[in-house]
């Protein structure tokens, strides 16, 4: 394409159209500001993208699992739960971007217009201060530049906008948000909910807040989007715009500003800097198909390509002033990378209410916020894990026979056996300098730009912390009556949690930290990175929620600087 965009200047860029860049697109161009939204993988449109939306099982080549040729050959992505045939074409494939293993990572990525929004499992729990405290307290990384009090405008904005359901639960270490009406928990939920808070004051079992519209706004109606439909079948784009994805939410409305231009099949190669204004001018692009490099020019740079490949893009945004990558005097770049820890398991069985059974389906599951190191330290460990929980009646359809009786069998209630019950854990993981991310010296992509190499592991304080999870839900489980409980270990490499977060850390320190409290990068402050690379701990909540009031604060605040002509 010689290029359709025949202007190169705009007000903003934006690098990356998934959940952080959706959101920095739709509030750019809401204040007025025509943005460029770069986006390396193709277009989704809302609705007319999602080739699987309405397919019946039946309708499946291969009753929804991968084929095993493509499994065989993708043994990374293949390790994702949500990798099926109904979903499998918004994934990555290894094959198609190698990176460089130094240890084992699982690095799973959704390259499109929307990204992983498309796919992820819409599970949305603010922060407390508890978690932004956490490295100032615990010793560990830097102290956050920020506490809660300065994103709770911004989880209330963000939230209204993208449609939160859940309850209105009290506690202070999660704290309530705008939310629409949560879905209920079966009786056996209840019951462990009931069971769990007669012996502890500290541990509570709540319905966990989800992006589902259970009843819209007239925000969410304006939007386009209807209510949740309760299918569960949203990794494959919902055609009711019932949960939130930046396809059919975000995206659309900053389009509808008349702002946004939006280029899929850029890859973004790196950040131009200019020496003799001090800040960076644009961004350098190669062309996704025809493999041109074209630069675009703005005042403002919005960094949202997801945690790693940020680190990467400023990594490879070198200079005579920046010979390490854009930003990084400290020499942090990259360095103190984490994850969530989501290899342990513990699963019982319950033998009571067996009179009752579940019906239907609903978006999310039952969560046990954090309860372990708190307060004041307690264990052997530093931080803790929050945990899912469900419990659901095991149950068998009778297939048996051909034909006529097959038929009958098939239609027959099932043979409905005790209540199985599970709960995973979501451990905090603590960023060191010896988990990170560096370009790979030698090995490039077809696109001429470094690998990304990857070195990332577990330590003592993680296994450590999967013993007290074993050990306290293992109490729980038995106080609450439930039997044959097990615990197991996947020993599955970090990334599956898909919660990659840090190396372009925020700190007060320019020394310690590339950003500061707004985003920017401390030496290039017209260069905002909002997504997962900016976090300097991981807190044990999923992560997007924060990254889209990150980003809404970021925005109001560049385009007031930017006003006040400070940019
Ligand atoms: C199966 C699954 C379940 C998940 N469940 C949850 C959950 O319940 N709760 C939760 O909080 N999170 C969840 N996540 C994680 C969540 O999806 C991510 O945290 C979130 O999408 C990150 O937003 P982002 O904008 O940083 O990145 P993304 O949404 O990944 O978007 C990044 C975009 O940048 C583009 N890009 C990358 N490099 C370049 C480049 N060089 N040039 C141009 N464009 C580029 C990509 O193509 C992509 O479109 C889940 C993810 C998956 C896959």
């Amino acid at each position: 394409m010689g290029d359709s965009i025949t202007n190169r200047n705009f007000d903003a860029i934006v690098i990356g159209s998934g959940i952080s860049g959706g959101w920095a697109a739709k509030e750019l161009c809401e204040k007025g500001l025509k943005t460029l939204v770069l986006e390396r993988g193709r277009d989704v449109k809302h609705l007319k993208d999602y080739p699987t939306t309405n397919m019946n099982p039946w309708e499946f080549k291969h009753f929804g699992k991968v084929p095993y040729a493509i499994e065989k050959d993708n043994p990374v992505i293949s390790r994702c739960y949500a990798f099926r045939e109904d979903a499998m074409h918004f994934f990555v494939k290894d094959t198609e971007h190698p990176y460089v293993q130094e240890k084992p990572f699982d690095w799973i990525r959704g390259y499109q217009v929307g990204g992983k929004s498309i796919m992820w499992a819409r599970q949305t729990q603010r922060w407390s201060d508890f978690d932004f405290e956490g490295p100032a307290r615990d010793g560990f990384a830097v102290d956050w530049p920020i506490r809660y009090k300065d994103v709770d405008a911004w989880y209330s904005h963000v939230e209204k906008f993208a449609g939160i359901s859940g309850n209105k639960d009290g506690l202070a270490t999660l704290p309530d948000g705008e939310f629409l009406p949560a879905d209920d928990l079966n009786c056996v939920e209840e019951y462990f909910k009931a069971q769990v808070k007669k012996k502890y004051t500290d541990r509570h079992v709540i319905y966990a807040r989800c992006a589902h519209l259970t009843q819209p706004t007239e925000l969410h109606l304006q939007q386009g989007r209807g209510q949740c439909q309760k299918r569960n079948l949203c990794q494959r784009g919902c055609p009711f715009g019932g949960y939130y994805n930046s396809n059919s939410t975000t995206i659309p409305w900053a389009e509808k500003t008349g702002n946004m231009t939006l280029r899929p099949h850029s890859v973004v190669h790196s950040i131009i800097y200019d020496e003799s204004k001090g800040k960076a001018t644009g961004v350098r692009v190669i062309d996704a198909n025809t493999k041109e490099t074209l630069e675009f020019f703005a005042p403002i740079i919005f960094v949202n390509a997801a945690a790693y490949n940020t680190n990467l893009i400023l990594l490879n945004s070198t200079s005579n002033r920046f010979p390490n990558g854009l930003g990084n005097d400290s020499g942090v770049l990259g360095k103190y990378v984490a994850f969530h820890n989501y290899r342990a398991r513990v699963n019982g069985k319950y033998d009571g209410f067996l009179d009752s059974t579940t019906d239907g389906r609903r978006p999310t599951s039952a969560y046990i916020p954090r309860f372990r190191n708190v307060f004041k330290q307690e264990t052997d460990f530093l931080r803790g894990y929050a945990m899912t929980f469900s419990a659901n009646r095991g149950s068998k359809q009778k297939n048996e026979g051909f034909g006529e009786e097959l038929k009958n069998n098939l239609l027959s209630e099932p043979e409905l056996g005790p209540w199985y019950i599970g709960a995973g854990m979501m451990g905090e993981t603590i960023p060191k300098e010896t988990n990170f991310v560096s370009l790979d010296p030698t090995k490039k992509d077809e696109w001429g730009i470094p690998q990304l190499k990857i070195s990332i592991d577990y330590d003592d304080n993680d296994e450590k912390m999967i013993q007290d999870f074993f050990t306290e839900m293992t109490k729980m489980f038995t106080e609450a009556g439930f039997t044959d409980i097990k615990t197991s270990d996947s020993k599955q490499a970090p990334g599956l949690d898909i919660h990659e977060m840090g190396g372009v850390r925020m700190g007060n320190d320019p020394k310690t930290s590339i950003l500061n409290k707004w985003h920017q990068v401390h030496a290039c402050k017209n260069v905002f990175v909002t997504d997962g690379a900016c976090m300097t701990s991981t807190s044990t909540q999923n992560p997007s929620l924060t990254y889209m009031a990150f980003t809404a604060r970021a925005v109001d605040y560049a385009v007031k600087q930017l006003k006040k002509g400070e940019l």
